[in-house]
């Protein structure tokens, strides 16, 4: 069977790219182009998102963006300005991604290009220099120009995109119960790896009195002693011991962090933020004091994720901050864990867009 590139140079089959939310978010007409213009592609274009969740646009945003009284951007009440030398972002709100009107292509751009017009689509490539971006051709470019004549309806676009709506899932998150899907994507972290959920396993392993407070214990890569230190957590803790620090593991390491404490937890929190976009990386950002900077982004996310914004991180922001599929909180030995395989919607959107424009 043919596969199709996406993120991070990985290739995934049509069925998995048709199944995923990113992909069924988007509206059916949108759905049938990008479906039809993938398979003409015979390989050579693959999808590498369509619906943006806003938390995620709101990640993009404040990971390029900061409050300038001058700044040309509106958002939450302040004025923004975009950072040197990063691509734009639209804030939460403003990007047709978000209402399932514009996908991301991956692969052949100049393939891309050449074909687009036949499915009528058209690239942002003279618009943003965004030759990945396509909308449908016959609609406005700006979300507020679309919205102010939705000539294509707003969403949610049928009932089965509507159980997956932030209704729903809001709801399941409140429960308690498990998500239907993660609101960002998953940090799982396995021996070897290196990355952004490696970054927060070490400070988490450091909180917890596991490894040395020194630079030494940062190394970024998870190596053979802080393997052999969370195989040796995971046995106290009575979990499957098998290295790989997912829902389960991290649902016993995280601990809850309320505005107002100091310490190493804080810290863990801090580079949990950083590694998701949601703070810059500063060493003040990482202090280990939980102040009103850190407050105010917490409480945004939480209000995004449908949680009580009270800037209080315990089991359930934990859970949409790892972006598990299950509540970290969890300790069930045996509990389903996520599957290995490639998941369109489990791919780090900010890694994958790291210094490439996004609309
Ligand atoms: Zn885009």
């Amino acid at each position: 069977m043919t596969d199709y590139p996406t993120y991070a140079n990985k290739r995934i089959t049509i069925d998995k790219i048709v199944a995923s939310h990113t992909f069924q978010g988007m509206h059916p007409t949108m759905q049938q182009r990008v479906r039809d213009l993938i398979e003409a592609s015979a390989g050579r274009v693959g999808l590498g998102q369509g619906l943006r969740e806003p938390s995620q646009q709101l990640q993009l945003f404040l990971n390029r963006h900061v409050v300038d009284p001058n700044g040309k951007y509106t958002y939450a009440g302040q004025r923004w300005s975009r950072l040197p030398g990063v691509a734009a972002a639209a804030p939460p709100g403003k990007s047709m991604h978000e209402i399932g009107l514009a996908a991301d292509m991956t692969g052949d751009m100049a393939w891309l290009h050449d074909h687009v017009a036949r499915f009528d689509l058209q690239t942002f490539e003279d618009v943003n220099n965004e030759p990945w971006h396509v909308q449908p051709s016959e609609l406005p470019r700006a979300r507020s120009s679309y919205e102010s004549r939705p000539t294509w309806g707003l969403p949610p676009w049928d009932g089965s995109h509507a159980t997956t709506g932030d209704a729903a899932h809001t709801a399941g998150i409140m429960a308690g119960g498990t998500a239907s899907r993660p609101l960002t994507p998953a940090l799982t972290a396995r021996p070897g790896d290196t990355g952004p959920a490696v970054a927060v396993l070490l400070e988490a392993l450091i909180a917890r009195g596991l490894m040395p407070d020194a630079p030494g214990s940062r190394s970024g890569l998870y190596g053979p002693e802080p393997t052999r230190l969370v195989e040796d957590f995971q046995r106290t803790s009575g979990l499957d011991v098998d290295g790989v620090v997912g829902p389960q593991t991290w649902g016993a390491l995280l601990r809850q962090v309320r505005p107002g404490d100091r310490g190493a937890d804080v810290v863990v929190l801090q580079v949990t933020l950083i590694v998701r976009g949601l703070i810059a990386e500063t060493v003040g950002n990482r202090d280990g004091v939980y102040g009103s900077a850190t407050r105010d982004v917490i409480r945004q996310f939480q209000g995004l994720a449908g949680l009580a914004a009270d800037g209080e991180v315990g089991p359930k922001t934990w859970t949409v901050l790892i972006g598990a599929r299950t509540p970290v909180a969890s300790r069930t030995r045996g509990a389903t864990t996520p599957d290995d395989g490639v998941d369109l919607d489990d791919l780090d959107v900010l890694t994958a867009y790291d210094g490439l424009p996004a609309e």
